[in-house]
């Protein structure tokens, strides 16, 4: 008869089996180095709503840039269109040294009006584009003379039968000229910054300033304009922004993709 192993002992049989005496010996490991864990999928970054967000995002740029305002030199709204016109594809501090000696050469619309346009693209040669220029510049000053009275109208659709003025270029000089929040300019700056912060998904600037309008107070739409512009240039640089410095990278879905 066998004898019953004590409670708590093992069999000889069992030890064996965990010791591999004469039990099945257990299987040889594999030589092959153990593979790497994969990294888990970063989890998605949850966001506050875009109203919301806006709504942070605005009073951070407001504490961040005070100062912040167009950067075109201008005495009065014919200045402000001038240099607007003549900022296109071309940086503003290139238009601030061409400026000065364009307005004490006219210095209205009227003297624009019947400008030589030689001498007008020879003034304004180094903002690039300048035959185009040209004829918008004395396209715009003929109908400011003719259909206006040699005053620049406050109203956008005014501003926008004239030769050269956009939406872009009339939202400008409403907001800076006038102080009327009409819209909120777009420039490459701005379409850039609020593209990254998740503000809008188009590229067309009348799409974003559609995407804009609604996220903030119309009485901040020149202000909200000033602002992305600044942060465009300082932090959120086209090829390299600057996320581990930027006040808005807790709020912005783009900031892991540069940190
Ligand atoms: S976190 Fe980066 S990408 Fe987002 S706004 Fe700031 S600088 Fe631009």
């Amino acid at each position: 008869m066998r004898k019953k192993a004590a409670p708590g002992k093992a069999t000889r049989r069992q030890a064996g089996r965990a010791t591999g005496g004469s039990g099945p010996k257990p299987r040889a490991r594999s030589a092959a180095p153990p593979s790497k864990p994969k990294s888990a999928p970063k989890p998605k970054q949850k966001f506050p709503p875009i109203p919301e967000r806006a709504r942070e995002i605005l009073a951070r740029l407001e504490r961040e840039y005070p100062d912040a305002h167009c950067a075109l030199d201008f005495r009065n709204p014919y200045q402000l269109l001038v240099a607007t016109i003549l900022s296109a594809q071309c940086t503003d501090v290139r238009v601030n040294l061409v400026t000065p000696a364009f307005f004490a050469r006219f210095p209205t619309a009227e003297d624009l009006a019947t400008a030589d346009p030689a001498e007008v693209e020879n003034l304004i040669r180094s903002t690039g584009f300048f035959r185009n220029k040209t004829r918008s510049l004395l396209g715009m000053a003929r109908g400011v003379v003719e259909t206006y009275k040699g005053k620049i109208p406050q109203d956008m659709t005014s501003l926008r039968v004239l030769p050269g003025v956009g939406r872009k270029t009339a939202n400008v000089v409403l907001g800076n000229a006038f102080g009327i929040n009409e819209g909120v300019v777009v420039d490459t700056h701005v379409t850039r910054v609020a593209g990254r912060l998740g503000l809008t998904k188009h590229v067309d600037a009348e799409k974003i300033e559609q995407d804009l309008i609604p996220l903030f107070p119309q009485a901040k739409w020149t202000m909200v304009s000033h602002y992305l512009i600044s942060h465009g240039r300082q932090v959120c640089i086209a090829r390299r922004p600057r996320c581990e410095v930027c006040v808005l990278a807790d709020l912005c879905p783009s900031a892991r993709l540069f940190l």
